[in-house]
């Protein structure tokens, strides 16, 4: 028999999550227009062509920010290199502590783009086969450990490296150029990378969320520290009338119909399953301590106000535009070629090695 049910009219958030991850993007295709302003200027050298580097483009930096960020921890002290990659970094680890991996599905400018491009193929995969298309779980499972292997492996390298050591490889020229390197490998793309992001690209269209489930190790942590989020979805089994509309609206393939609360790496916070619910009060964001429901409305204006306090906090308190001189970025990016990524454990076990000298000869001048 049929339950009786009242019928959910809480306002969708959806349109509100398009707006902001819209905006989002755009702010980062400005950066992106303000960084090729700041690299056209090293190429030319001159003083008439001068353009502040943007900082923002440190988000795109996310291994030196975490670098930078143990080495806060470690020190107390915040590098100055990448001032702004620390902070953009701290806001986005703020906002995933509140409201859970909220960071990839309202602000990512790549799982904004992800989840067009899985849209697209969703609907293709709808008309062919009439439902979702979903890896079945003996390959999904495997490939998900995926980021987390990537995750360890620069946790591991991270957390090898003592603090003067990590503190030289933050100070470094490889570390200043980084984002000038980045810009001329997406400028002067190769055709090998090209191939790997058109095949990502496809597979983004043929399996939903390829990159972001499979491989990024941002979203790895995120989805661990998501874990330590109070916000959770809660299902209301006395009320739920099982439609498996959440569940068909849930991006990550969640079977949001089959648990009371959700409990995922996987769930983006992204609401889609909540506005999808058509009965009243059945499916919540709640504060799992509080038991108190949280407005859907409040992870809209939450998510982004965290997002602006931090970095906000870091514009007022100096920690944004970084302290490398022009003249040494004009140095530097004069002999680029010849500047090469640290990556090798040999290198590392040097940097390493240097610091314990260093620290050595320090103790012998104090003695
Ligand atoms: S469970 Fe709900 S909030 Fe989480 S990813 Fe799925 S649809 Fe989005
Ligand atoms: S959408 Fe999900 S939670 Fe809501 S009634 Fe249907 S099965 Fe239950």
């Amino acid at each position: 028999m049929k339950k009786s049910f009242i019928r959910n009219t809480d306002k969708p958030v959806q349109k509100y999550r398009f707006i902001v991850q819209s905006l989002f993007s755009l702010l980062c295709i400005w950066i992106g227009v303000e960084f090729y302003l700041f690299v056209t200027y090293l190429e030319s050298g001159e003083a008439a062509a001068f353009y502040n580097r943007p900082p923002g483009v440190e988000g795109f930096l996310p291994i030196s920010a975490l670098m930078s960020t143990v080495y806060f921890f470690q020190t107390g002290e915040i590098h100055q290199v990448h001032p702004a990659g620390f902070f953009i970094l701290l806001a986005i680890i703020g906002v995933s502590l509140v409201f859970g991996k909220a960071f990839c599905s309202w602000l990512c400018p790549v799982g904004f783009l992800s989840e067009l491009v899985g849209d697209f193929g969703e609907r293709m995969w709808k008309k062919i086969f009439k439902k979702r298309v979903k890896l079945p779980k003996f390959l999904d499972y495997p490939l998900r450990s995926l980021k987390y292997i990537l995750l360890l492996f620069f946790a591991y390298a991270i957390f090898s490296m003592s603090e003067i050591a990590l503190y030289y490889f933050l100070s470094g020229p490889y570390n200043i150029m980084a984002d000038v390197k980045m810009w001329y490998f997406f400028a002067g793309i190769s055709k090998f990378a090209l191939i790997v992001i058109a095949i990502l690209f496809v597979l983004s269209i043929l399996i939903r969320s390829f990159w972001c489930r499979f491989l990024c190790p941002y979203g790895a942590l995120l989805g661990l520290i998501g874990f330590l989020s109070p916000a959770k979805i809660k299902r209301n089994p006395v009320s739920c009338i099982d439609c498996g509309l959440c569940t068909k609206a849930c991006p990550s393939f969640i079977k949001v119909d089959k648990v009371l609360t959700v409990r995922s790496d996987e769930c983006t916070s992204c609401m889609s399953c909540v506005d999808a619910c058509p009965v009243a009060d059945t499916l919540e964001v709640k504060n799992i301590f509080t038991k108190k429901k949280i407005n859907k409305k409040l992870i809209v204006v939450g998510v982004v106000l965290i997002f602006i306090a931090i970095t906000g906090f870091g514009i007022l308190t100096g920690n944004w535009q970084n302290n490398v001189p022009k003249e040494t970025y004009l140095e530097l990016h004069k002999n680029l070629e010849s500047i090469g990524h640290p990556t090798s454990t040999a290198d590392i076990q040097e940097l390493n090695k240097a610091s314990e000298k260093e620290k050595s000869n320090e103790h012998k001048k104090i003695r």
